[in-house]
Formats: C-alpha cells, sequence, structure tokens
C-alpha cells in the first residue's frame, strides 16, 4: 500500500483524492492550510470538455443539471455600445456525453468533496520540512507531527508556500499588472457565455445554472506598487471596488453599477516560469505546478488533466509526467496571453482591426480546430 500526502484541498488536489479514493493500492491523506473550506460563495467557474470528460469519469455527470449550464456560444461584444461582434460555437467541441459547462465554483468543490470521508482532510495544517529516510519521505507539518509517506503531492495554489519549501529557494508568482473584480449580475438574461471586449479591460458574463443565476468577472489591467499589492485591506475596500467598479461602467453600455452584487477584487498572479524540482516522489499540481492568466478560463481544467496525468503516471511507475506537461502548459500560457492582450486593446483603431480578424476566425474551422481544439479535445 503507498502513501500520499496531499497539500491543499482545492480543486487539482481534491481531484486526485477522488482519483485514490477509488484505489486499492493507495492510500491518502490531505493537508489543508484553511480551517475550513470555502462551500458557500456563489461566484462561477467555466470547465471546457478536456476537464468535464475527466470529472465525468468519477461521477460529474450524475450531479442535477439544475445546478449546472451548458452554453452553446461565446459571444464577443464591444463593451462601450453592447454591439455584438461575432460567436464561437464552442458545442462544436462537445460530444454525447461530455459538454461545456458553466457552475458555482461551489457546486464543483461540494461534488469533488462528496467521495472523501471527512477524516482524510486535516485542517489548519501546512507543510514544514521533508526528509528522506530510504525510501520514505518523512514530512514534517505546522502541527510539529511528523508522518512518513512514498509520495508528496503538492497542490496549494499559485502562491504555494510549500514549493519554496521544496526547491530550498523562494518561488514566488508575478503580479500580472491586472485585477480580477467578480460579482453575481441581476436582471440578465443570455445561456452563452458572453465576453464583453473594452478598453484596458474585459469582462465575461455567463450563467452558473438553470436558476437565471449569472456570473461577472471582469479582469482589468492596473499597475499596483508592491505596498498596495501587500495591502490585503485595500482589496476589500468600498471605494477601491468602487473605483474599479466605475472605470469599467463609464466603459460599457450596462448598468453594472445597479445589478452587480457581492462584489470582490483581487489581484492576478501568474507563474514567472515553468520550473521542474527533481526530487524523488515529490510532485506538482495545479497552479502550484503552473498559474495562468484567467483569459483562457483554463487553469482549473488544466488542474484537473495534471492531477489525472499524475494519477496514471504514478499508478503506472512512469515518468512521463513533466515531459507531457511542458508542451500543454506552453500551449495554455500562450494563448491565456494572447487572449488577455486582444481582449483589452486601447487604441480604437487596434480594436477595429482586432474584430475584423475575431469575425474572421470565428468561423474558420482550421483555426478553431487549432486554437481551441488542441486544449479541448485532449
Ligand atoms: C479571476 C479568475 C478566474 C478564473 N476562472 C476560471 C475559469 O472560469 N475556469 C477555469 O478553469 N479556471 C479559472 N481560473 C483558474 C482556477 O481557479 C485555478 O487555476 C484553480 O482553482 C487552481 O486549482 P488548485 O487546486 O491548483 O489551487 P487552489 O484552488 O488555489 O487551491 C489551493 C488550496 O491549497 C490551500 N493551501 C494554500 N497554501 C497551503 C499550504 N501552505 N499548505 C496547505 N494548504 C495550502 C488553499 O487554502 C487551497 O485550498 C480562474 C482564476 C482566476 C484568478
Amino acid at each position: 500500500m503507498k502513501k500520499v500526502a496531499i497539500i491543499g484541498a482545492g480543486v487539482s488536489g481534491l481531484y486526485l483524492a477522488n482519483l485514490l479514493e477509488k484505489e486499492k493500492d493507495f492510500e491518502y491523506k490531505i493537508f489543508e492550510k484553511r480551517t475550513k473550506l470555502n462551500l458557500e460563495e456563489g461566484y462561477g467557474i467555466q470547465l471546457s470538455v478536456n476537464s468535464i470528460k475527466l470529472l465525468n469519469k468519477i461521477g460529474f455527470k450524475n450531479l442535477s443539471a439544475h445546478d449546472l449550464s451548458y452554453p452553446k456560444r461565446v459571444n464577443f461584444i464591444d463593451a462601450k455600445n453592447n454591439n455584438k461582434i461575432c460567436d464561437i460555437d464552442i458545442s462544436k467541441f462537445n460530444d454525447e456525453t461530455n459538454f461545456y459547462t458553466t457552475l458555482k465554483r461551489t457546486t464543483l468543490i461540494n461534488f469533488l468533496l462528496e467521495a472523501i470521508p471527512e477524516k482524510k482532510i486535516n485542517h489548519n495544517i501546512e507543510l514544514k520540512s521533508i526528509g528522506y529516510d530510504g525510501e520514505k519521505l518523512n514530512v514534517y507539518f505546522s502541527n510539529n507531527e511528523n508522518e512518513f509517506f512514498d509520495y508528496i503531492i503538492v497542490s496549494d495554489g499559485v502562491f504555494s508556500n510549500s514549493k519554496s519549501i521544496i526547491a530550498e529557494k523562494h518561488i514566488t508568482p508575478k503580479f500580472y499588472k491586472s485585477v480580477a473584480l467578480r460579482g453575481n449580475i441581476k436582471n440578465y438574461d443570455n445561456p452563452d457565455v458572453s465576453i464583453f471586449m473594452g478598453s484596458n479591460f474585459h469582462f465575461v458574463i455567463y450563467p452558473v445554472n438553470q436558476n437565471k443565476e449569472y456570473n461577472f468577472i471582469s479582469i482589468i489591467r492596473k499597475n499596483l506598487s508592491e505596498h498596495q499589492l501587500s495591502d490585503k485591506k485595500m482589496f476589500e475596500n468600498d471605494d477601491f471596488l468602487q473605483s474599479l467598479l466605475g472605470n469599467i461602467n463609464q466603459n460599457s453600455i450596462l448598468d453594472l453599477k445597479s445589478n452587480l452584487e457581492n462584489i470582490k477584487a483581487f489581484p492576478i498572479y501568474v507563474s514567472k516560469k515553468f520550473e521542474i524540482i527533481n526530487k524523488k516522489n515529490i510532485f506538482f499540481v495545479g497552479d502550484a505546478l503552473f498559474a495562468f492568466p484567467p483569459s483562457f478560463a483554463q487553469g482549473a481544467s488544466q488542474s484537473i488533466e495534471t492531477s489525472n496525468d499524475l494519477y496514471e503516471d504514478i499508478k503506472n511507475n512512469n515518468s512521463r509526467f513533466y515531459k507531457d506537461r511542458i508542451k500543454k502548459i506552453n500551449s495554455v500560457n500562450w494563448r491565456s496571453k494572447l487572449n488577455h492582450f486582444a481582449f483589452h486593446l486601447k487604441s480604437p483603431l487596434f480594436a477595429f482591426i482586432r474584430n475584423i480578424c475575431l469575425r474572421y476566425l470565428t468561423k474558420n474551422e482550421k483555426f478553431l480546430e487549432s486554437y481551441l481544439g488542441k486544449i479541448y479535445r485532449n
């Protein structure tokens, strides 16, 4: 019986736990920093068919369709006048059982938690250090206890402290000079994913269930000083939130000010580079492995894919994990950066040219297959 320590109970760690739960040859424990997982927030998440396929393997298809939404199109809209530029039929990447899905993040987390016995999640614990004792890893935790494991899987997100401990150097993500503003939007009715593009910002609205609840997420270019970034209170300050919202509201025909609820802001951080930390039987998944800019909505889907690849690798005693991942990470990363750039064009001339290109490319099968199909179908 192999023992696995999973550090971090986010999408990647919990998905991996679901896979291990079905294995007789593995036992696992999850170590989570927070005292409690957030299971109530109503914010959304988009999952493309690559991750839906993997989620369906562990029973996601049994979730009530009422708690999910299956958008068929992605609309590209000029935020200033609400004119639709073009759309992509994303349902063409679906098959009979796997559909592009939008939902509440908490619906996903609750689903992932269903199969995991409560006692396997240890809260309020962080990794402190690791030593090798023969073939085993001797893991020391913040509660001053230690335990032997065969594998350590690090899934503690973009700010992974465990990564620095294991690599024995300080590894930090970089601020992407952007801030996310998220909330729930009322008085909106459209079953698609709609991307509203503006000058130095874009926002995306999509349904999170069949109950006419919609998620709003905006990415706004904003440079902040180190001092501002460390000021957690600033991100909760109502004046700061209202100034971000005011900025988008001024440049959008939608009345966001009156219709947005539960707004929250946070800075966007991404990985500086893909670092392979070669330590025997220690692996990184999800954002701890690599965090992308969010404009391609692939972070969670990639986290699920990574955990699945790693599971196959350790189960079959292979060592292909990083080799296969590097290619995919590069492909997703440049697409995410390109989207971020294209969605935010400031110059009206460049935006005009972008719109012409978008109209052409979104109807070009070869382009769609290469830009989206390669990511969604794997
Ligand atoms: C604005 C925005 C919108 C996004 N929208 C989408 C989307 O629509 N679709 C999509 O696919 N992706 C999206 N993403 C990306 C996605 O949310 C992440 O890629 C995904 O959640 C990463 O999962 P994870 O398990 O690696 O990390 P996380 O979900 O961050 O989980 C990490 C866990 O580890 C815990 N932890 C942290 N430090 C420690 C420690 N030292 N010890 C123990 N535990 C620790 C944390 O408390 C947390 O529970 C978005 C990201 C952003 C910023």
